[in-house]
């Protein structure tokens, strides 16, 4: 499913004293099959954008936007495959099942007594009345999905969520998205709070969702080197706006202008930029593969 933004703005508490523009006039096409990455430092919007994507947050009604018409710039689009978010007749619960979406911290939302009572939650929780899946059916995808995400049903099925690992409870929560095998998996900060190998962990499961599972994969990250190993594409948000929408390789190119945007650069972009300070030019797309392979070119030897 491809995702199309054209002209989001988004404003929390509208028309009080205490309105908040979070988003203002956001355009965004993401391709069916990538793995996108969502940047900004804290409140730059990333995540009310994510949130539009299953229509958690509502575009105003339209009655609401012609108003605003008259007053600003064009209507907002918000397409996600066929689903139009912007019409009030679409069925937002469909939607859901095809884009699943894990919150940040979502091991918050563990409640069942075991991990495997969690998971089915997510499936039945969708499944269409009269259409209830057997607890064959159930007992099978709760599986599939739970070895997807790295565990293994035997072990973990009985256990209580409450007395798993940080990076065990957010694989069973990952579980519980994926269990209903949506197409769009959209995660919000899911490698956030994690030790370094929990972290890893995570990273890797989310490639191999990708792989097998989900047709694209949108992140919200602060790991630049994560989104520069990673993503096919990342968009940069800044106080409610996007600044950039490319490819990493070309992104990092304007590692000064993100720096200045009060981000992170990764490793390899650090690198380049203290080698062109001593006039060395690196060029690489900021995997770190490819920066070795690089410099490794410049001494006239091969990776
Ligand atoms: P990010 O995910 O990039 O940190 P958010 O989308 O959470 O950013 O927030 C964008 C802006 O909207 C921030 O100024 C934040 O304080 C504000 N905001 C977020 N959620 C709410 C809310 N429920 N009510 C009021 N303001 C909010
Ligand atoms: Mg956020």
């Amino acid at each position: 499913m491809r995702i199309v933004v054209e002209h989001l703005s988004h404003c929390y508490n509208a028309g009080s004293p205490f309105a908040v523009k979070a988003l203002d006039d956001v355009s965004l096409t993401i391709e069916e099959g990538e793995f996108y990455g969502i940047l900004g430092h804290t409140g730059s919007g990333k995540s009310t954008f994510v949130q539009h994507l299953n229509g958690l947050l509502r575009l105003p009604s339209s009655l609401k936007r012609r108003k605003k018409r008259r007053e600003s710039g064009p209507s907002p689009v918000l397409r996600v495959g066929e689903f139009d978010l912007s019409d009030k007749k679409t069925d937002f619960r469909a939607l859901r099942k095809r884009v699943g979406m894990v919150f940040q911290y979502p091991e918050y939302q563990l409640f069942a007594e075991t991990v495997k009572d969690d998971v089915a939650f997510g499936l039945l929780n969708f499944a269409e009345k009269g259409k209830k899946p057997s607890p064959e059916e159930t007992e099978r995808a709760v599986r599939d999905a739970l070895s997807a995400c790295g565990l293994d049903y035997d072990e973990f099925a009985e256990k209580s969520p409450f007395d798993l690992s940080g990076g065990q409870k957010r694989r069973v929560a990952i579980a519980g998205v994926v269990v209903s095998r949506p197409e769009v998996l959209v995660l919000d900060e899911p490698a956030a709070g994690l030790d370094p190998l929990g972290k890893r962990e995570v990273m890797e499961l989310l490639h191999r969702l990708h792989d097998d599972w989900c047709k694209t994969v949108i992140i919200v990250s602060h790991d630049m080197d994560e989104i520069a190993e990673n993503c096919t594409r990342a968009a940069v948000f800044s106080e409610g706006r996007v600044v950039f929408d490319l490819p990493p390789r070309e992104l990092f190119l304007h590692a000064e202008e993100l720096v200045r945007l009060g981000l992170d650069i990764p490793l390899t972009a650090k690198l380049r930029l203290a080698l062109r300070e001593r006039g060395v030019a690196v060029d690489c797309d900021f995997t770190e593969d490819d920066f070795v392979r690089a410099v490794l070119a410049l001494k006239g030897e091969k990776a």
